[in-house]
């Protein structure tokens, strides 16, 4: 596509994965203590337009294998440019890096991780300069306002701790920007469908309530960039009748869900994640998933680096939430949507929140309500599903108050009712052993997929499956 850049660059090459066997380098990520993207919009004479500058070692000084910090600043100018098209504009890091042969860049702002592969970087993609050259082209073609361009990639240097600073501050006050609105005062949400390479059936419905699930994208942002490219991946979505005020069903918003999922999402809750969740692609900030023997959710976001109080890591998790399916009890979330009015509403908000990784709890102190934060066990209370049901029950937690009594068990005569049309999960010891967003059967020469199984099972054995080759079965 352009030939001073020694890879292909096209829409063709997004959602390629790089697995770890075949990057060459790893660029932020988890395993990096610091990393940012950040667009800025400034004035015309403070930009060199076209200068491209990497700070630091170049992709070809990095050792093979390696995970190196990384922060990329793209500062642009147009006499129709304003500050609030900053996050719109830099969501678009995401798409167009994602263009480019062999690179693969996942999450947003602070968040980034960003593999090139080891093909790619043989076919001679050894520095920043052509990511930079992409990045520039792709700016220009596909947004006229932009006038003037510079980009800066840093991987060092002196300046990067005061640029991530910076970073952080400018996000902070974007959020900020976004508070006080509520969904009931505006008659149009924004969706964005900029995650379709990863999940085909996945959007996000960007309300002034509910964040988008990257938390990069705020009700404003949306509003902006669907002004600025009326044609692009965000656009207006008429609420048109609201179905159901607790849950947040619009008509609306369940019109686009079904024509850009090609049918497979027919209906959304935007304050629930049991029925008709929100889905999630990927790029969710962090997850609300469901404990099921504490009547209560977790959260875990993507920095925290152990097991969560049920075991399972942060990355496990993700792969039961991601995909754009509708999965009852996994829910991709921002951060900042936790500051909403909104969160959780219709499943009892932060009544029903029971357990979160210290350093995500810290920094929501004044938006948790009070009488709450301090039954809301962190991984210093509780590091199993034991210790947390002992800390809510000391703390007095609301969710034990639905708990039918400490010492009762499972009632064989009970049957699994349901707490609302479309949802399987119900008292404790009574959810399903086994949540799929498909689940193929093969049989008699057909397969039979079911979708969104949720299978019940009075007794589940497991058996090593070698035993069961060499004659174990019993
Ligand atoms: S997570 Fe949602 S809002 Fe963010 S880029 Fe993806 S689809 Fe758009």
């Amino acid at each position: 596509m352009f030939e001073d850049i020694p890879v292909e660059v096209g829409l063709i090459f997004e959602g390629e994965r790089i697995r770890k066997e075949d990057m060459q380098v790893e660029l932020g990520g988890p395993k990096v203590d610091k990393k940012f993207e950040i667009v800025l919009v400034k004035s015309s004479d403070e930009i060199e337009d076209g200068k491209i500058s990497v700070i630091g070692p170049d992709i070809r000084d990095i050792p093979q294998g390696s995970h190196v910090r990384l922060g990329i600043l793209v500062e642009v100018a147009g006499s129709r440019l304003e500050e609030d098209l900053e996050g719109v504009l830099e969501r678009r890091i995401h798409e167009y890096m994602n263009y480019i042969q062999g690179v693969m860049h996942l999450n947003q702002r602070y968040d980034i991780w960003i593999r090139i592969g080891k093909k790619s970087f043989a076919k001679g993609l050894d520095s920043f300069i052509y990511i930079g050259k992409a990045l520039e082209r792709l700016y220009r073609s596909e947004l006229a306002l932009i006038e003037k361009i510079q980009i800066t990639f840093l991987t060092g240097g002196e300046n990067f701790e005061n640029l991530y600073t910076m970073a952080r501050e400018r996000y902070e006050a974007r959020d900020a920007r976004a508070r006080g609105l509520s969904d009931e005062e505006v008659e149009t949400f924004y969706g964005c469908a900029l995650c379709q390479s990863f999940a085909p059936t996945h959007i996000c419905v960007i309300t002034p309530e509910r964040y988008a699930n990257c938390g990069a994208i705020s009700w404003f942002d949306g509003r902006a960039a669907a002004r600025m490219d009326p044609e692009g991946p965000i656009f207006p979505i008429a609420k048109e009748n609201c179905v159901d005020q607790e849950k947040g069903e619009y008509s609306g918003i369940n019109d686009h869900a079904k024509k850009r999922s090609m049918g497979e999402v027919n209906r959304v809750y935007l304050y629930s994640a049991f029925g008709y969740p929100h889905t999630s692609c990927g790029c969710f900030e962090a997850i609300a998933f469901y404990i099921p023997e504490v009547e209560g959710f977790g959260i875990v976001h993507r920095r925290f680096p152990g097991p969560t109080v049920n075991g399972l890591p942060f990355s496990t998790l993700a792969d039961s939430t991601a995909g754009g399916r509708q999965i009852e009890g996994f829910h991709g979330i921002s951060l900042e949507y936790m500051r909403s009015r909104k969160f959780l509403r219709a499943d009892g908000g932060w009544n029903t929140i029971v357990w979160m990784p210290k350093e995500i709890k810290d920094s929501l102190t004044g938006f948790i309500p009070k009488d709450i934060a301090e039954k809301i066990a962190t991984e210093a209370d509780a590091t199993d599903v034991q210790s947390l049901e002992d800390f809510l029950k000391k703390t007095g937690h609301p969710v034990v108050e639905k708990w039918p009594s400490h010492t009762d068990n499972l009632d064989k005569d009970d049957e699994p009712s349901g707490q609302e049309q479309g949802s399987s999960y119900t008292h404790r010891g009574q959810s399903p052993v086994f949540v799929a967003g498909e689940l193929p059967i093969t049989t008699g020469g057909v397969t039979i997929i079911l979708k969104n199984a949720k299978i019940f099972a009075e007794k589940v054995i497991i058996r090593p499956i070698d035993k069961e080759k060499k004659g174990g079965k019993k």
